[in-house]
């Protein structure tokens, strides 16, 4: 290839943001005569390349701002350690079939039972799909809202919150709030309800979210609209880290059979 074709195909590729095809075209030029490949071929073999890039690009980017822990992974989750019903229920979330209907998902279990695990898993999953999701903590979320709510920029907030497709809220009633943090709270679920995803993990059950939302009307109209398409799953395991800690304790000794398997 002359020097001139490469400056300018140089030039040209940059100008189309294509750089895996600029990075690649020589090397597959190569390869693409010594096999004798035609044409089609050639061109196939480097936008496949190019698109396979941006794919894992978007994939990054996605993973980056989900601001989902990571490790809490699907690779990580031990399924052996969760009831039967619930792994079939986390299989079939894993499709993303319930995000394009618009379902929630209320995982409840005592506190070490796995929920945030086991929601941020499929979160993940749902990411590498190339669904766009938010993981937040129920707190750090209302504090956000509160704020917005104070600046007079919630709507901007809910706008820009709806963009997610999939909003993982840790930890809801984990802390007591008061009534306005609540009623922000409620203003967001009745936003997205219809409209969007909501994962939601708790330590209590919903005979105890009254006291989270003070008044018996709200609790029962943020469960209202959380329950009405949901997917609702209980996590009855002991504590992963209790059981961890049993054992590194007893290491010396026999194994302690876990429970619940
Ligand atoms: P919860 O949100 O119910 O309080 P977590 O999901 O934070 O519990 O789990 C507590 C710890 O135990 C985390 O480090 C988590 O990774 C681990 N863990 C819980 N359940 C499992 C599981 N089934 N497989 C692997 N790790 C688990
Ligand atoms: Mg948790």
């Amino acid at each position: 290839m002359t020097k001139d074709v490469s400056l300018v195909l140089a030039a040209c590729l940059q100008e189309l943001h294509l750089p895996a095809v600029k990075k690649q075209y020589e090397a597959v030029a190569r390869q693409a005569s010594a096999e004798t490949w035609s044409y089609p071929d050639y061109l196939r073999e480097l936008v496949e390349g190019e698109c396979q890039q941006r794919r894992q690009h978007r994939i990054e980017r996605l993973l980056r701002e989900s601001k989902l822990p990571l490790a809490k992974s699907w690779s990580t989750l031990d399924l052996k350690r969760l009831p039967p019903k619930v792994v079939q229920q986390l299989r079939a979330l894993v499709s993303g079939d319930f995000v394009d209907r618009h379902e929630n998902v209320l995982a409840f279990g005592p506190p070490g039972s796995g929920k945030t695990h086991a929601l941020a898993a499929v979160a993940q999953e749902l990411v590498r799909a190339g669904r766009r999701v938010l993981f937040t903590t129920c707190s750090l979320l209302v504090q956000d809202l509160l704020a917005a709510k104070r600046d007079l920029t919630l709507k901007v907030l809910l706008k820009r919150l709806a963009r997610w497709e999939v909003l993982v809220l840790d930890d809801l009633g984990y802390v007591q709030q008061s009534r306005e943090e609540m009623e922000v709270l409620f203003t967001l679920l009745a936003e997205r309800y219809e409209r969007g995803s909501v994962l939601v993990t708790s330590n209590l059950p919903f005979s105890k979210w009254e006291q989270v939302f003070k008044d018996p009307m709200t609790a029962a109209a943020v469960i209202d609209r959380l329950v009405h398409h949901s997917v609702i799953m209980e996590l009855n395991v002991s504590s992963y880290r209790a059981e961890a800690a049993k054992r590194s304790r007893s290491s010396a000794g026999p194994a302690p059979q876990p429970t619940g398997e």
